[in-house]
């Protein structure tokens, strides 16, 4: 399948990109506005603006309080002028989703996978989700600008390939070539909980913070450092590995291969073999009543549901999860001086103060207090959309950052393609 990318191509120079990532970034904002902050002549930014106007890339919205004369007509980006794919690839579900401009999710498509499967039945199942959502939604049809994919483990993102995945157990697996090469469209990837950091900065609970530290609990441990306003990747991009340090020596093995990681103590697998051990001891539990008497059956909702009806073992496993928790944000936060950590992720969202109360508790004994005293524990706010929603932003962080990023035949470039129909350049 190819996927059809508009003949009328993205955009024409590096101006008019600089006008529509301002716009995107700051509206709505008037057009004295976009030429203070991009240092652009008011009858450039005119000249633009106007061409993208009739493009219907941005729309006119009321106006501001005038600071004299004419009160100045303010600007924003046309959401769905274009649209932009989101990828979440986990060990056993893939999630397709379609967004607008703003990253905002439209529909998705979701496929079970299993890691067992190997990478080509994988990507066959991708491959179908893909045409599913845009056949859905046939005016994205020409329209969609970029596809971008998230998924666990190490991911070099300047290739777009998955260096290391334990829970997809991937190695080395070229994504964004296999993509490019099957959907001649642009394709960037990067770490999940690093594309989770991304949507929660700027459209979820991070947003105005430029110091963040995001954490997902679920399946896995993950985190995603954004300083200074950017993400923070590392040497080789794998910074924000906090599922992988180490909270106690002697601890359970990890999938890493290490002992007594977080992701070892926190993550779901952690959770149920709390659970079992103490069924296994003979603790008096309703855990085993709510699993419908299958020990085996027990999982990380089961948990929860118990200790939200009372069950002591079931809280004391998650009060425990969450000082583990605590204490490897606490180790974060005098590495890194955030100014907010928000922690998500399937696990916080199904059993939030259960673990966020001892997890701040835990954070605030076990870090400098001059740090922790100015740092906020909120949880996320965009629910399961914010994996897809980061994705998506990849290719709005990247499609409209200069120079812009383009495919010539079947090849990516770095070109300079145009959002606007040639026909209107001759104005
Ligand atoms: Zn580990």
């Amino acid at each position: 399948m190819k996927l059809r990318v508009g003949s009328k191509q993205l955009i024409k120079d590096l101006n008019i990109s600089v006008v529509v990532d301002t716009i995107r970034k700051h509206e709505p904002i008037s057009r004295v506005d976009i030429a203070e902050l991009t240092r652009l002549g008011r009858s450039t930014v005119t000249g633009i603006v106007n061409l993208l106007l009739k493009e219907e890339l941005i729309v006119e919205v009321g106006s501001a309080e005038s600071r004299g004369g004419r009160k100045p007509v303010l600007l924003k980006l046309n959401p769905q002028a274009r649209y932009a794919i989101g990828i979440k690839l986990g060990p056993s579900l893939i999630t397709v989703a379609l967004t607008d401009l703003h990253a905002g999710v439209l529909s998705k498509v979701t496929r079970p996978i299993s890691s067992r499967q190997g990478p080509k039945a994988i990507f066959r199942a991708l491959l179908g989700a893909i045409e599913d959502v845009t056949r859905d939604n046939p005016r994205s049809q020409g329209r969609i600008i970029g596809i971008g994919v998230v998924l666990p483990g190490i991911v070099d993102p300047s290739t777009g390939t998955s260096v290391s995945s334990h829970l997809l157990n991937w190695a080395n697996i070229p994504v964004k070539a296999l993509l490019e090469a099957e959907l001649n469209i642009p394709v960037f990837v990067d770490n999940d909980a690093n594309a989770f950091a991304l949507a929660e900065k700027w459209y979820g609970a991070g947003r105005g913070k430029d110091n963040l530290l995001c954490v997902t609990v679920g399946v896995g441990v993950g985190g995603g450092i954004i300083a200074n306003g950017q993400l923070y990747r590392g040497s080789i991009a794998g910074a924000g590995e906090i599922g992988h340090i180490t909270i106690d020596e002697h601890g359970p093995l990890c999938a890493c291969g290490n002992s007594g990681c977080l992701e070892a103590l926190a993550s779901d697998g952690a959770v149920v073999r709390s659970a079992r051990e103490a069924m296994d001891k003979g603790q008096k539990t309703s855990i085993l009543e709510v699993a419908g008497g299958d020990p085996s059956a027990v999982t990380r909702e089961i948990v929860v549901s118990a200790a939200r009806e009372g069950d002591r073992v079931a809280r004391r496993i998650l009060r425990e999860t969450g000082q583990h928790l605590g204490t490897g944000i606490a180790n974060a936060i005098n590495l890194l001086n955030p100014e907010r950590i928000v922690v998500g992720g399937e696990a916080v969202q199904q059993a939030g103060d259960l673990l966020l109360e001892p997890l701040r508790e835990s954070m605030k004994k076990r870090s400098f207090s001059i740090l922790a005293d100015r740092v906020d524990v909120v949880p996320a706010a965009l629910g399961e959309n914010a994996w897809l929603m980061g994705a998506a932003t990849l290719v709005l962080e990247e499609v409209f950052k200069p120079p812009i990023y383009g495919m010539e035949g079947n090849k990516p470039t770095l070109a300079i393609p145009s959002l606007v129909d040639p026909a209107a350049e001759g104005r």
